[in-house]
């Protein structure tokens, strides 16, 4: 942490980020992904879009305010967390729990956003305001085990988990938009849409934006793991679907639990719930907003800033739940394309636009400037 004390009569601004990574398996890479090597523009390796470069961009952008002899209003922080990928606790919630002066901010700036996309020819900078809830639960389907010699006398758990499996694959929610999607629908479209016009619009304006939008229109159900008999000669008596579940920000899991029941139907299954984190928003119209959409209009004047809720889960939300400070995910970048990243991300060759770091130490002095003068 580092901090660069303000004269405490305006807000505080944190720019967080986090410093581990997911592993990297260097038969993958085309370079060593540790380092760190520049090529044509782009600096290689793990770490780079995820999120080695905002903490290189966040640390810049307050070192040189702090050279420059700039005087916030309030403070302006700068916190490089560890553990953010995994979650063991070690990371931001403890430093929340443990020391919440320290991290303890009226705005903060983190990952998750700053993405330029182009849709309908028209462009657009996505700023995360908001995440949904990471709310996997485990299914399990009951049978009567056997000996496999004889199926008809036992009651195959595996055989009757399959439909189960497929009423979640084949399981179409009801739309509905959040304040974060109904005003991202509005500019991208100049007009409000009915929950259920949006997926159609979306495909004929792009095939990008229904991908984007699909997810944030309701809950996602996604069945990843599964597990019946240890051996091959024993009819499974139970078998165990642990299903990745993605709720909206201010669904419930009991309101998803009937959601999901719904679907299933009647059956000899029970449901549990493995975790509930996340799903949490700040405000849209805040002087942070104002500082983004004044960042955007000042790098791209055609260009517009956008609420974005994100389908993934970021620290933001540590923030917003032990301190309620307004938090979004912008990292501007406009160098590399945002489909292009999206794939390099937890991904072999992951590389970030030397560009783009430096639109992001801009973007970081801009709000601090606009913020907390
Ligand atoms: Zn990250």
């Amino acid at each position: 942490m580092a901090r660069l004390p303000g004269r405490g009569d305006g807000p505080s601004l944190l720019l967080l980020s986090h410093t581990d990574t997911v592993v990297a398996d260097a038969s993958e890479w085309q370079l060593d992904p540790w380092s760190g090597e520049v090529r044509d523009g782009e600096i290689w390796g793990r770490g780079a879009l995820d999120m080695k470069g905002e903490v290189a961009a966040s640390a810049v952008a307050l070192a040189s305010l702090a050279r420059e002899g700039f005087e916030p209003a309030g403070d302006l922080i700068f916190v490089a967390t560890a553990d953010e990928e995994v979650g063991d606790d070690f990371g931001l919630p403890w430093l929340c729990r443990e020391h919440p002066d320290a991290v303890r901010a009226d705005y903060a700036l983190n990952e998750g956003g700053g993405e330029r996309v182009e849709l309908g020819g028209r462009a657009f900078y996505l700023c995360s305001t908001a995440e949904k809830m990471s709310s996997p639960f485990r299914l399990t389907v009951h049978g009567r085990g056997g000996h496999a010699s004889m199926p008809r006398i036992s009651d195959n758990a595996l055989v009757k988990a399959a439909p189960v499996i497929e009423r979640l694959a084949a399981y179409r929610p009801e739309p509905q938009l959040g304040v974060e999607t109904d005003a991202l629908v509005v500019a991208i479209f100049g007009e409000r849409l009915e929950p259920d016009q949006v997926l159609e619009a979306a495909r004929g304006l792009d095939p990008y934006a229904a991908e984007m939008l699909e997810p944030l229109l309701s809950l996602t159900l996604s069945p990843t793991i599964i597990s019946a008999s240890e051996r091959r000669n024993v009819v499974p008596s139970t078998c165990v679907i642990d299903v990745d579940c993605r709720l909206l920000p201010g669904q419930t899991q009991e309101e998803a639990e009937g959601i999901v029941r719904g679907a299933l139907g009647e059956g000899d299954y029970d449901l549990e719930w493995i975790e509930g984190r996340g799903g949490t928003r700040s405000p849209l119209e805040t002087p942070l907003w104002s500082a983004v959409e004044s960042f955007v209009a000042e790098v791209e004047p055609d260009a517009t800033a956008v609420p974005l809720c994100v389908a993934g889960f970021t620290d933001s939300h540590w923030l917003r739940e032990a301190f309620g400070t307004v938090a979004y995910g912008f990292f501007p970048m406009r160098a590399m394309d945002a489909r292009e990243a999206s794939r390099l991300v937890h991904s072999a060759d992951e590389r970030v636009a030397v560009d783009d770091l430096e639109l992001g130490v801009d973007c970081f002095r801009h709000v601090a400037r606009t913020l907390c003068s």
